[in-house]
């Protein structure tokens, strides 16, 4: 497995992947990774002859400076998970290859970065997308992976991909859980051992939705039922919306969208996560 620091040397090495007329899949990270992340690595290598991630924590999407301060930074251990799993090539930036100067345009992405995550970390999307589209020009793969966990990010970049016809087939793999159903996050490190066991209650709380709104509840009456479910003084509830899965807006009747997605957020200490399900209406 080739790992690269330099923008300059993984695209003549690229180069020669592309002239064997071999396909690249390309799993962006900002490392220290889990099982979810492997499951993208492990979809990519599946559909694609050459797979590449990037691991590099991106300091424009962060709109906590204690967040990004925090945010685990394990790149040897990547490293040799990403070995172990068969993955052909790393690009793991510093700062200064990415960003040796500050950027100066910022993308707007309307009301779908408005909402949800866009309204309780303002600038996280430009970064996202800002960052996705110097990837994206470096790497400049076939066909991209991201997670469902992200489910806004990933409708934002399928938006950026088309808006400025990027030429990359875009794939959403779905969330990998651990056995209690806890979404796997790379923040999950940093919760003690009672928080981990707090931080279930996102899982259970989409479920219990899910099943409430299946079984005729109005969204409000499931709303105001499954808040009960954070009472909980170390959980801080962020937001928890039930929306058309596609355009993220918020919903007041099932039957409206041919997706449903519930998203929560929520601060189980000091450590913010995120969750969501997809379901329809004929589950
Ligand atoms: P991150 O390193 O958190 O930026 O995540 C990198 C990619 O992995 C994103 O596309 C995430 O959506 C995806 N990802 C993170 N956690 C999971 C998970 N539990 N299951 C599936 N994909 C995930």
């Amino acid at each position: 497995m080739e790992v690269f620091k330099e923008i300059f040397p993984l695209r003549e090495h690229l180069k020669t992947i592309r002239a064997a007329h071999k396909t690249i899949g390309f799993v962006p990270t900002m490392g220290a990774l889990h099982e979810g992340h492997m499951a993208l690595v492990k979809n990519s290598l599946e559909e694609n002859d050459f797979t590449i991630c990037s691991v590099y924590v991106n300091p424009t999407q962060f709109n906590n400076a204690s967040d990004l301060k925090n945010y685990p930074r394990e790149l040897e251990k990547d490293l040799q998970l990403l070995k172990n799993k068969g993955c052909d090539a790393v690009f793991a930036p510093s700062d200064n290859i990415i960003y040796p100067e500050k950027t100066a345009i910022t993308i707007d992405f309307g009301s779908l970065a408005n909402r949800l995550e866009g309204a309780f970390r303002p600038g996280h999307f430009n970064g996202v997308a800002t960052i996705v589209s110097k990837l994206f020009h470096i790497v400049e793969p076939d066909q991209a992976y991201f997670g469902q966990k992200d489910l806004q990010q990933f409708l934002i970049i399928k938006q950026l991909v088309e808006d400025l016809s990027f030429q990359i087939k875009l794939r959403c793999v779905e969330i990998v859980r651990e056995d209690d159903g806890l979404a796997r996050s790379s923040r999950n490190k940093r919760l003690s051992e009672k928080e981990r066991d707090k931080a279930v209650v996102l899982h259970q709380a989409l479920l219990k939705a899910r099943d409430l709104l299946l079984t005729g509840k109005s969204v409000g009456d499931c709303k105001s039922e499954v808040s009960q479910l954070f009472s909980e003084p170390s959980v801080k509830l962020e937001y928890f919306e039930v929306v058309d899965a596609n355009s993220l807006k918020v919903i007041t009747n099932i039957s409206e969208p041919k997706n449903v997605a519930i998203c929560v957020a929520a601060f189980v200490g000091e450590v913010r996560l995120i969750d969501n399900i997809i379901f329809s209406k004929e589950l």
